[in-house]
């Protein structure tokens, strides 16, 4: 049923709007499901139809849907000095204030940042940061990424080439940038027949060396990875990978960038995921979390080191000439620092620890499920994998049909997931409660079962 409202917004999208990650042609036959207001862990669809928002948004809104502070925090600002840059030795409160909260959290070495207002500018920053670093070096052959398949870095067109998903760079004309994608460290997908995880985690890192090794080392810049992978489909990387990694990148003088978009301030239980894993990066780049995604920033907090090359240099190669009208905008600052304050009063990520055990072994429990292939995840993070055969773990066909319809089932039975190919990917936000945790672990539960009843109506099992 739709309200007038809903009638006039969804004629006014569907002739007006082209959509993100949306079927064009499917999204005007459909409309769109208009999301109107939000309210702690839920959002409310202009029918008046309540969603647990198991997603965060994109990943994104730790402190839940109608948190006043913010709201305060944007106001004030706003009313003081709405907007001013950073350009040319010009500052503000806010972009200094929340500077020094994030060299604060970060891990002790990191002592700088840069401000952009998404995780793709961030990304495309860092690839500029990090050429602009090797040439003030001289050594402007030391140019290539390493990132590998599945991983999810942004859409621009350097961000867009270090993602590692056939869909972003098939017709986009992406890669072009020098990078070369290794194999996605997951163990369920990517682990040969016989093969341990301990041997898994060797050849994945022989694989890195080698690698270099043909590639040449003067010739590769940085490493960049998610710590715990996410829109690629939440891929927790086997004990040990990361901290070889972290020793390749020191043998090679590789800079390690810690892609920390979804995994920063909480979300795997630790404040960011290096920790989690066990390295140290030279680069962390930050966004969505930071402000739950209720202003559009961004941030890269990086080494003392990295920031001497460049510092040092501008005089002989140029002033580093890169920075967006928005970098450091003072209201996406304002309410940045006031989140991470939330956060920290409030111990989100003590909470996001202490859920992490009941969180992940309820949905463990599905991994008996004859739909599902995997479940996986730490933290506040998790994913169930569908397949058509548990035992060959050969996916369905086609892949996305079945992952598809459990999203919309989610839809009808009031939880909003997400659906990556058939995998299904949940990452609540960070102030939820025991019993919100078990209602989110109940409703895939039904998810399933009707989805396996549709397979079933298909033909699909
Ligand atoms: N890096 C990671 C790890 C991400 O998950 C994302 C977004 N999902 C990005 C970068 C890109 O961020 P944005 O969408 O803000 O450009």
């Amino acid at each position: 049923m739709t309200t007038p409202l809903s009638n006039s917004l969804h004629i006014a999208d569907i002739s007006t709007t082209l959509h993100p990650y949306t079927d064009a042609r499917k999204h005007e036959k459909q409309g769109p499901i208009v999301i109107d207001r939000g309210e702690g862990i839920h959002v409310y669809d202009s029918n008046g139809k309540k969603y647990i928002e198991a997603l965060s948004g994109l990943w994104s809104v730790a402190v839940g849907f109608n948190e006043q502070r913010l709201c305060d925090a944007a106001m004030a600002q706003m009313q003081k000095l709405p907007y001013y840059h950073t350009f040319a030795h010009k500052s503000h409160e806010p972009s200094i204030r929340l500077a020094e909260k994030l060299v604060e959290m970060t891990p002790e070495h990191l002592t700088r940042v840069f401000y952009t207002s998404s995780g793709s500018e961030a990304n495309d920053t860092v690839v500029k940061m990090v050429w602009f670093y090797n040439n003030a070096l001289g050594r402007p052959e030391k140019k290539k990424f390493l990132a590998r398949e599945k991983a999810y870095h942004g859409i621009t067109v350097a961000s867009g080439s270090l993602t590692g998903l056939p869909y972003n760079h098939k017709h986009f004309d992406l890669p072009a940038i020098p990078v070369v994608h290794l194999t996605c460290p997951h163990f369920y997908r990517f682990g040969q027949d016989g093969e341990t995880e301990a041997e898994f985690t060797q050849r994945l890192l022989a694989e890195a060396e080698e690698t270099i090794l043909r590639e040449g080392p003067e010739t590769i810049a940085a490493f960049i990875g998610e710590p715990v992978m996410g829109a690629g489909g939440v891929m927790v990387p086997p004990e040990g990978y990361w901290p070889g990694i972290e020793a390749l990148c020191r043998k090679y003088d590789i800079l390690l960038v810690s892609d920390e978009v979804i995994n920063g301030f909480g979300r795997l239980g630790t404040t960011f995921g290096c920790e989690k894993m066990g390295f140290k990066p030279d680069i962390l780049v930050t966004s969505k979390q930071l402000t739950s995604s209720y202003m559009p920033l961004a941030a890269i907090v990086f080494s003392e080191a990295v920031y001497d090359v460049i510092a040092d240099n501008t005089h002989a190669i140029g002033t580093f000439g890169h920075g967006y009208t928005a970098t450091g905008h003072p209201v996406a600052t304002a309410v940045g620092l006031e989140n991470l304050k939330i956060i920290e009063e409030r111990d989100l990520i003590g909470n996001a620890a202490r859920l992490s055990g009941p969180f992940q072994e309820g949905l463990r429990k599905y991994a008996d499920h004859p739909l599902v292939g995997e479940v996986r995840g730490t933290g506040l993070i998790a994913a169930l994998e569908m397949v058509a055969d548990k035992e060959t773990k050969r996916p369905f066909d086609p892949v996305g049909k079945l992952g598809g319809k459990a999203f919309e089932i989610g839809h009808e039975e009031g939880l909003i997931c997400r659906n990556l190919g058939d995998t299904l990917a949940l990452c609540p936000p960070l102030i939820i409660t025991e019993d919100d945790a078990a209602e989110i672990v109940r409703i895939m539960g039904v998810i399933l079962d009707r989805t396996l009843e549709f397979a079933k109506s298909e033909g699909m099992v």
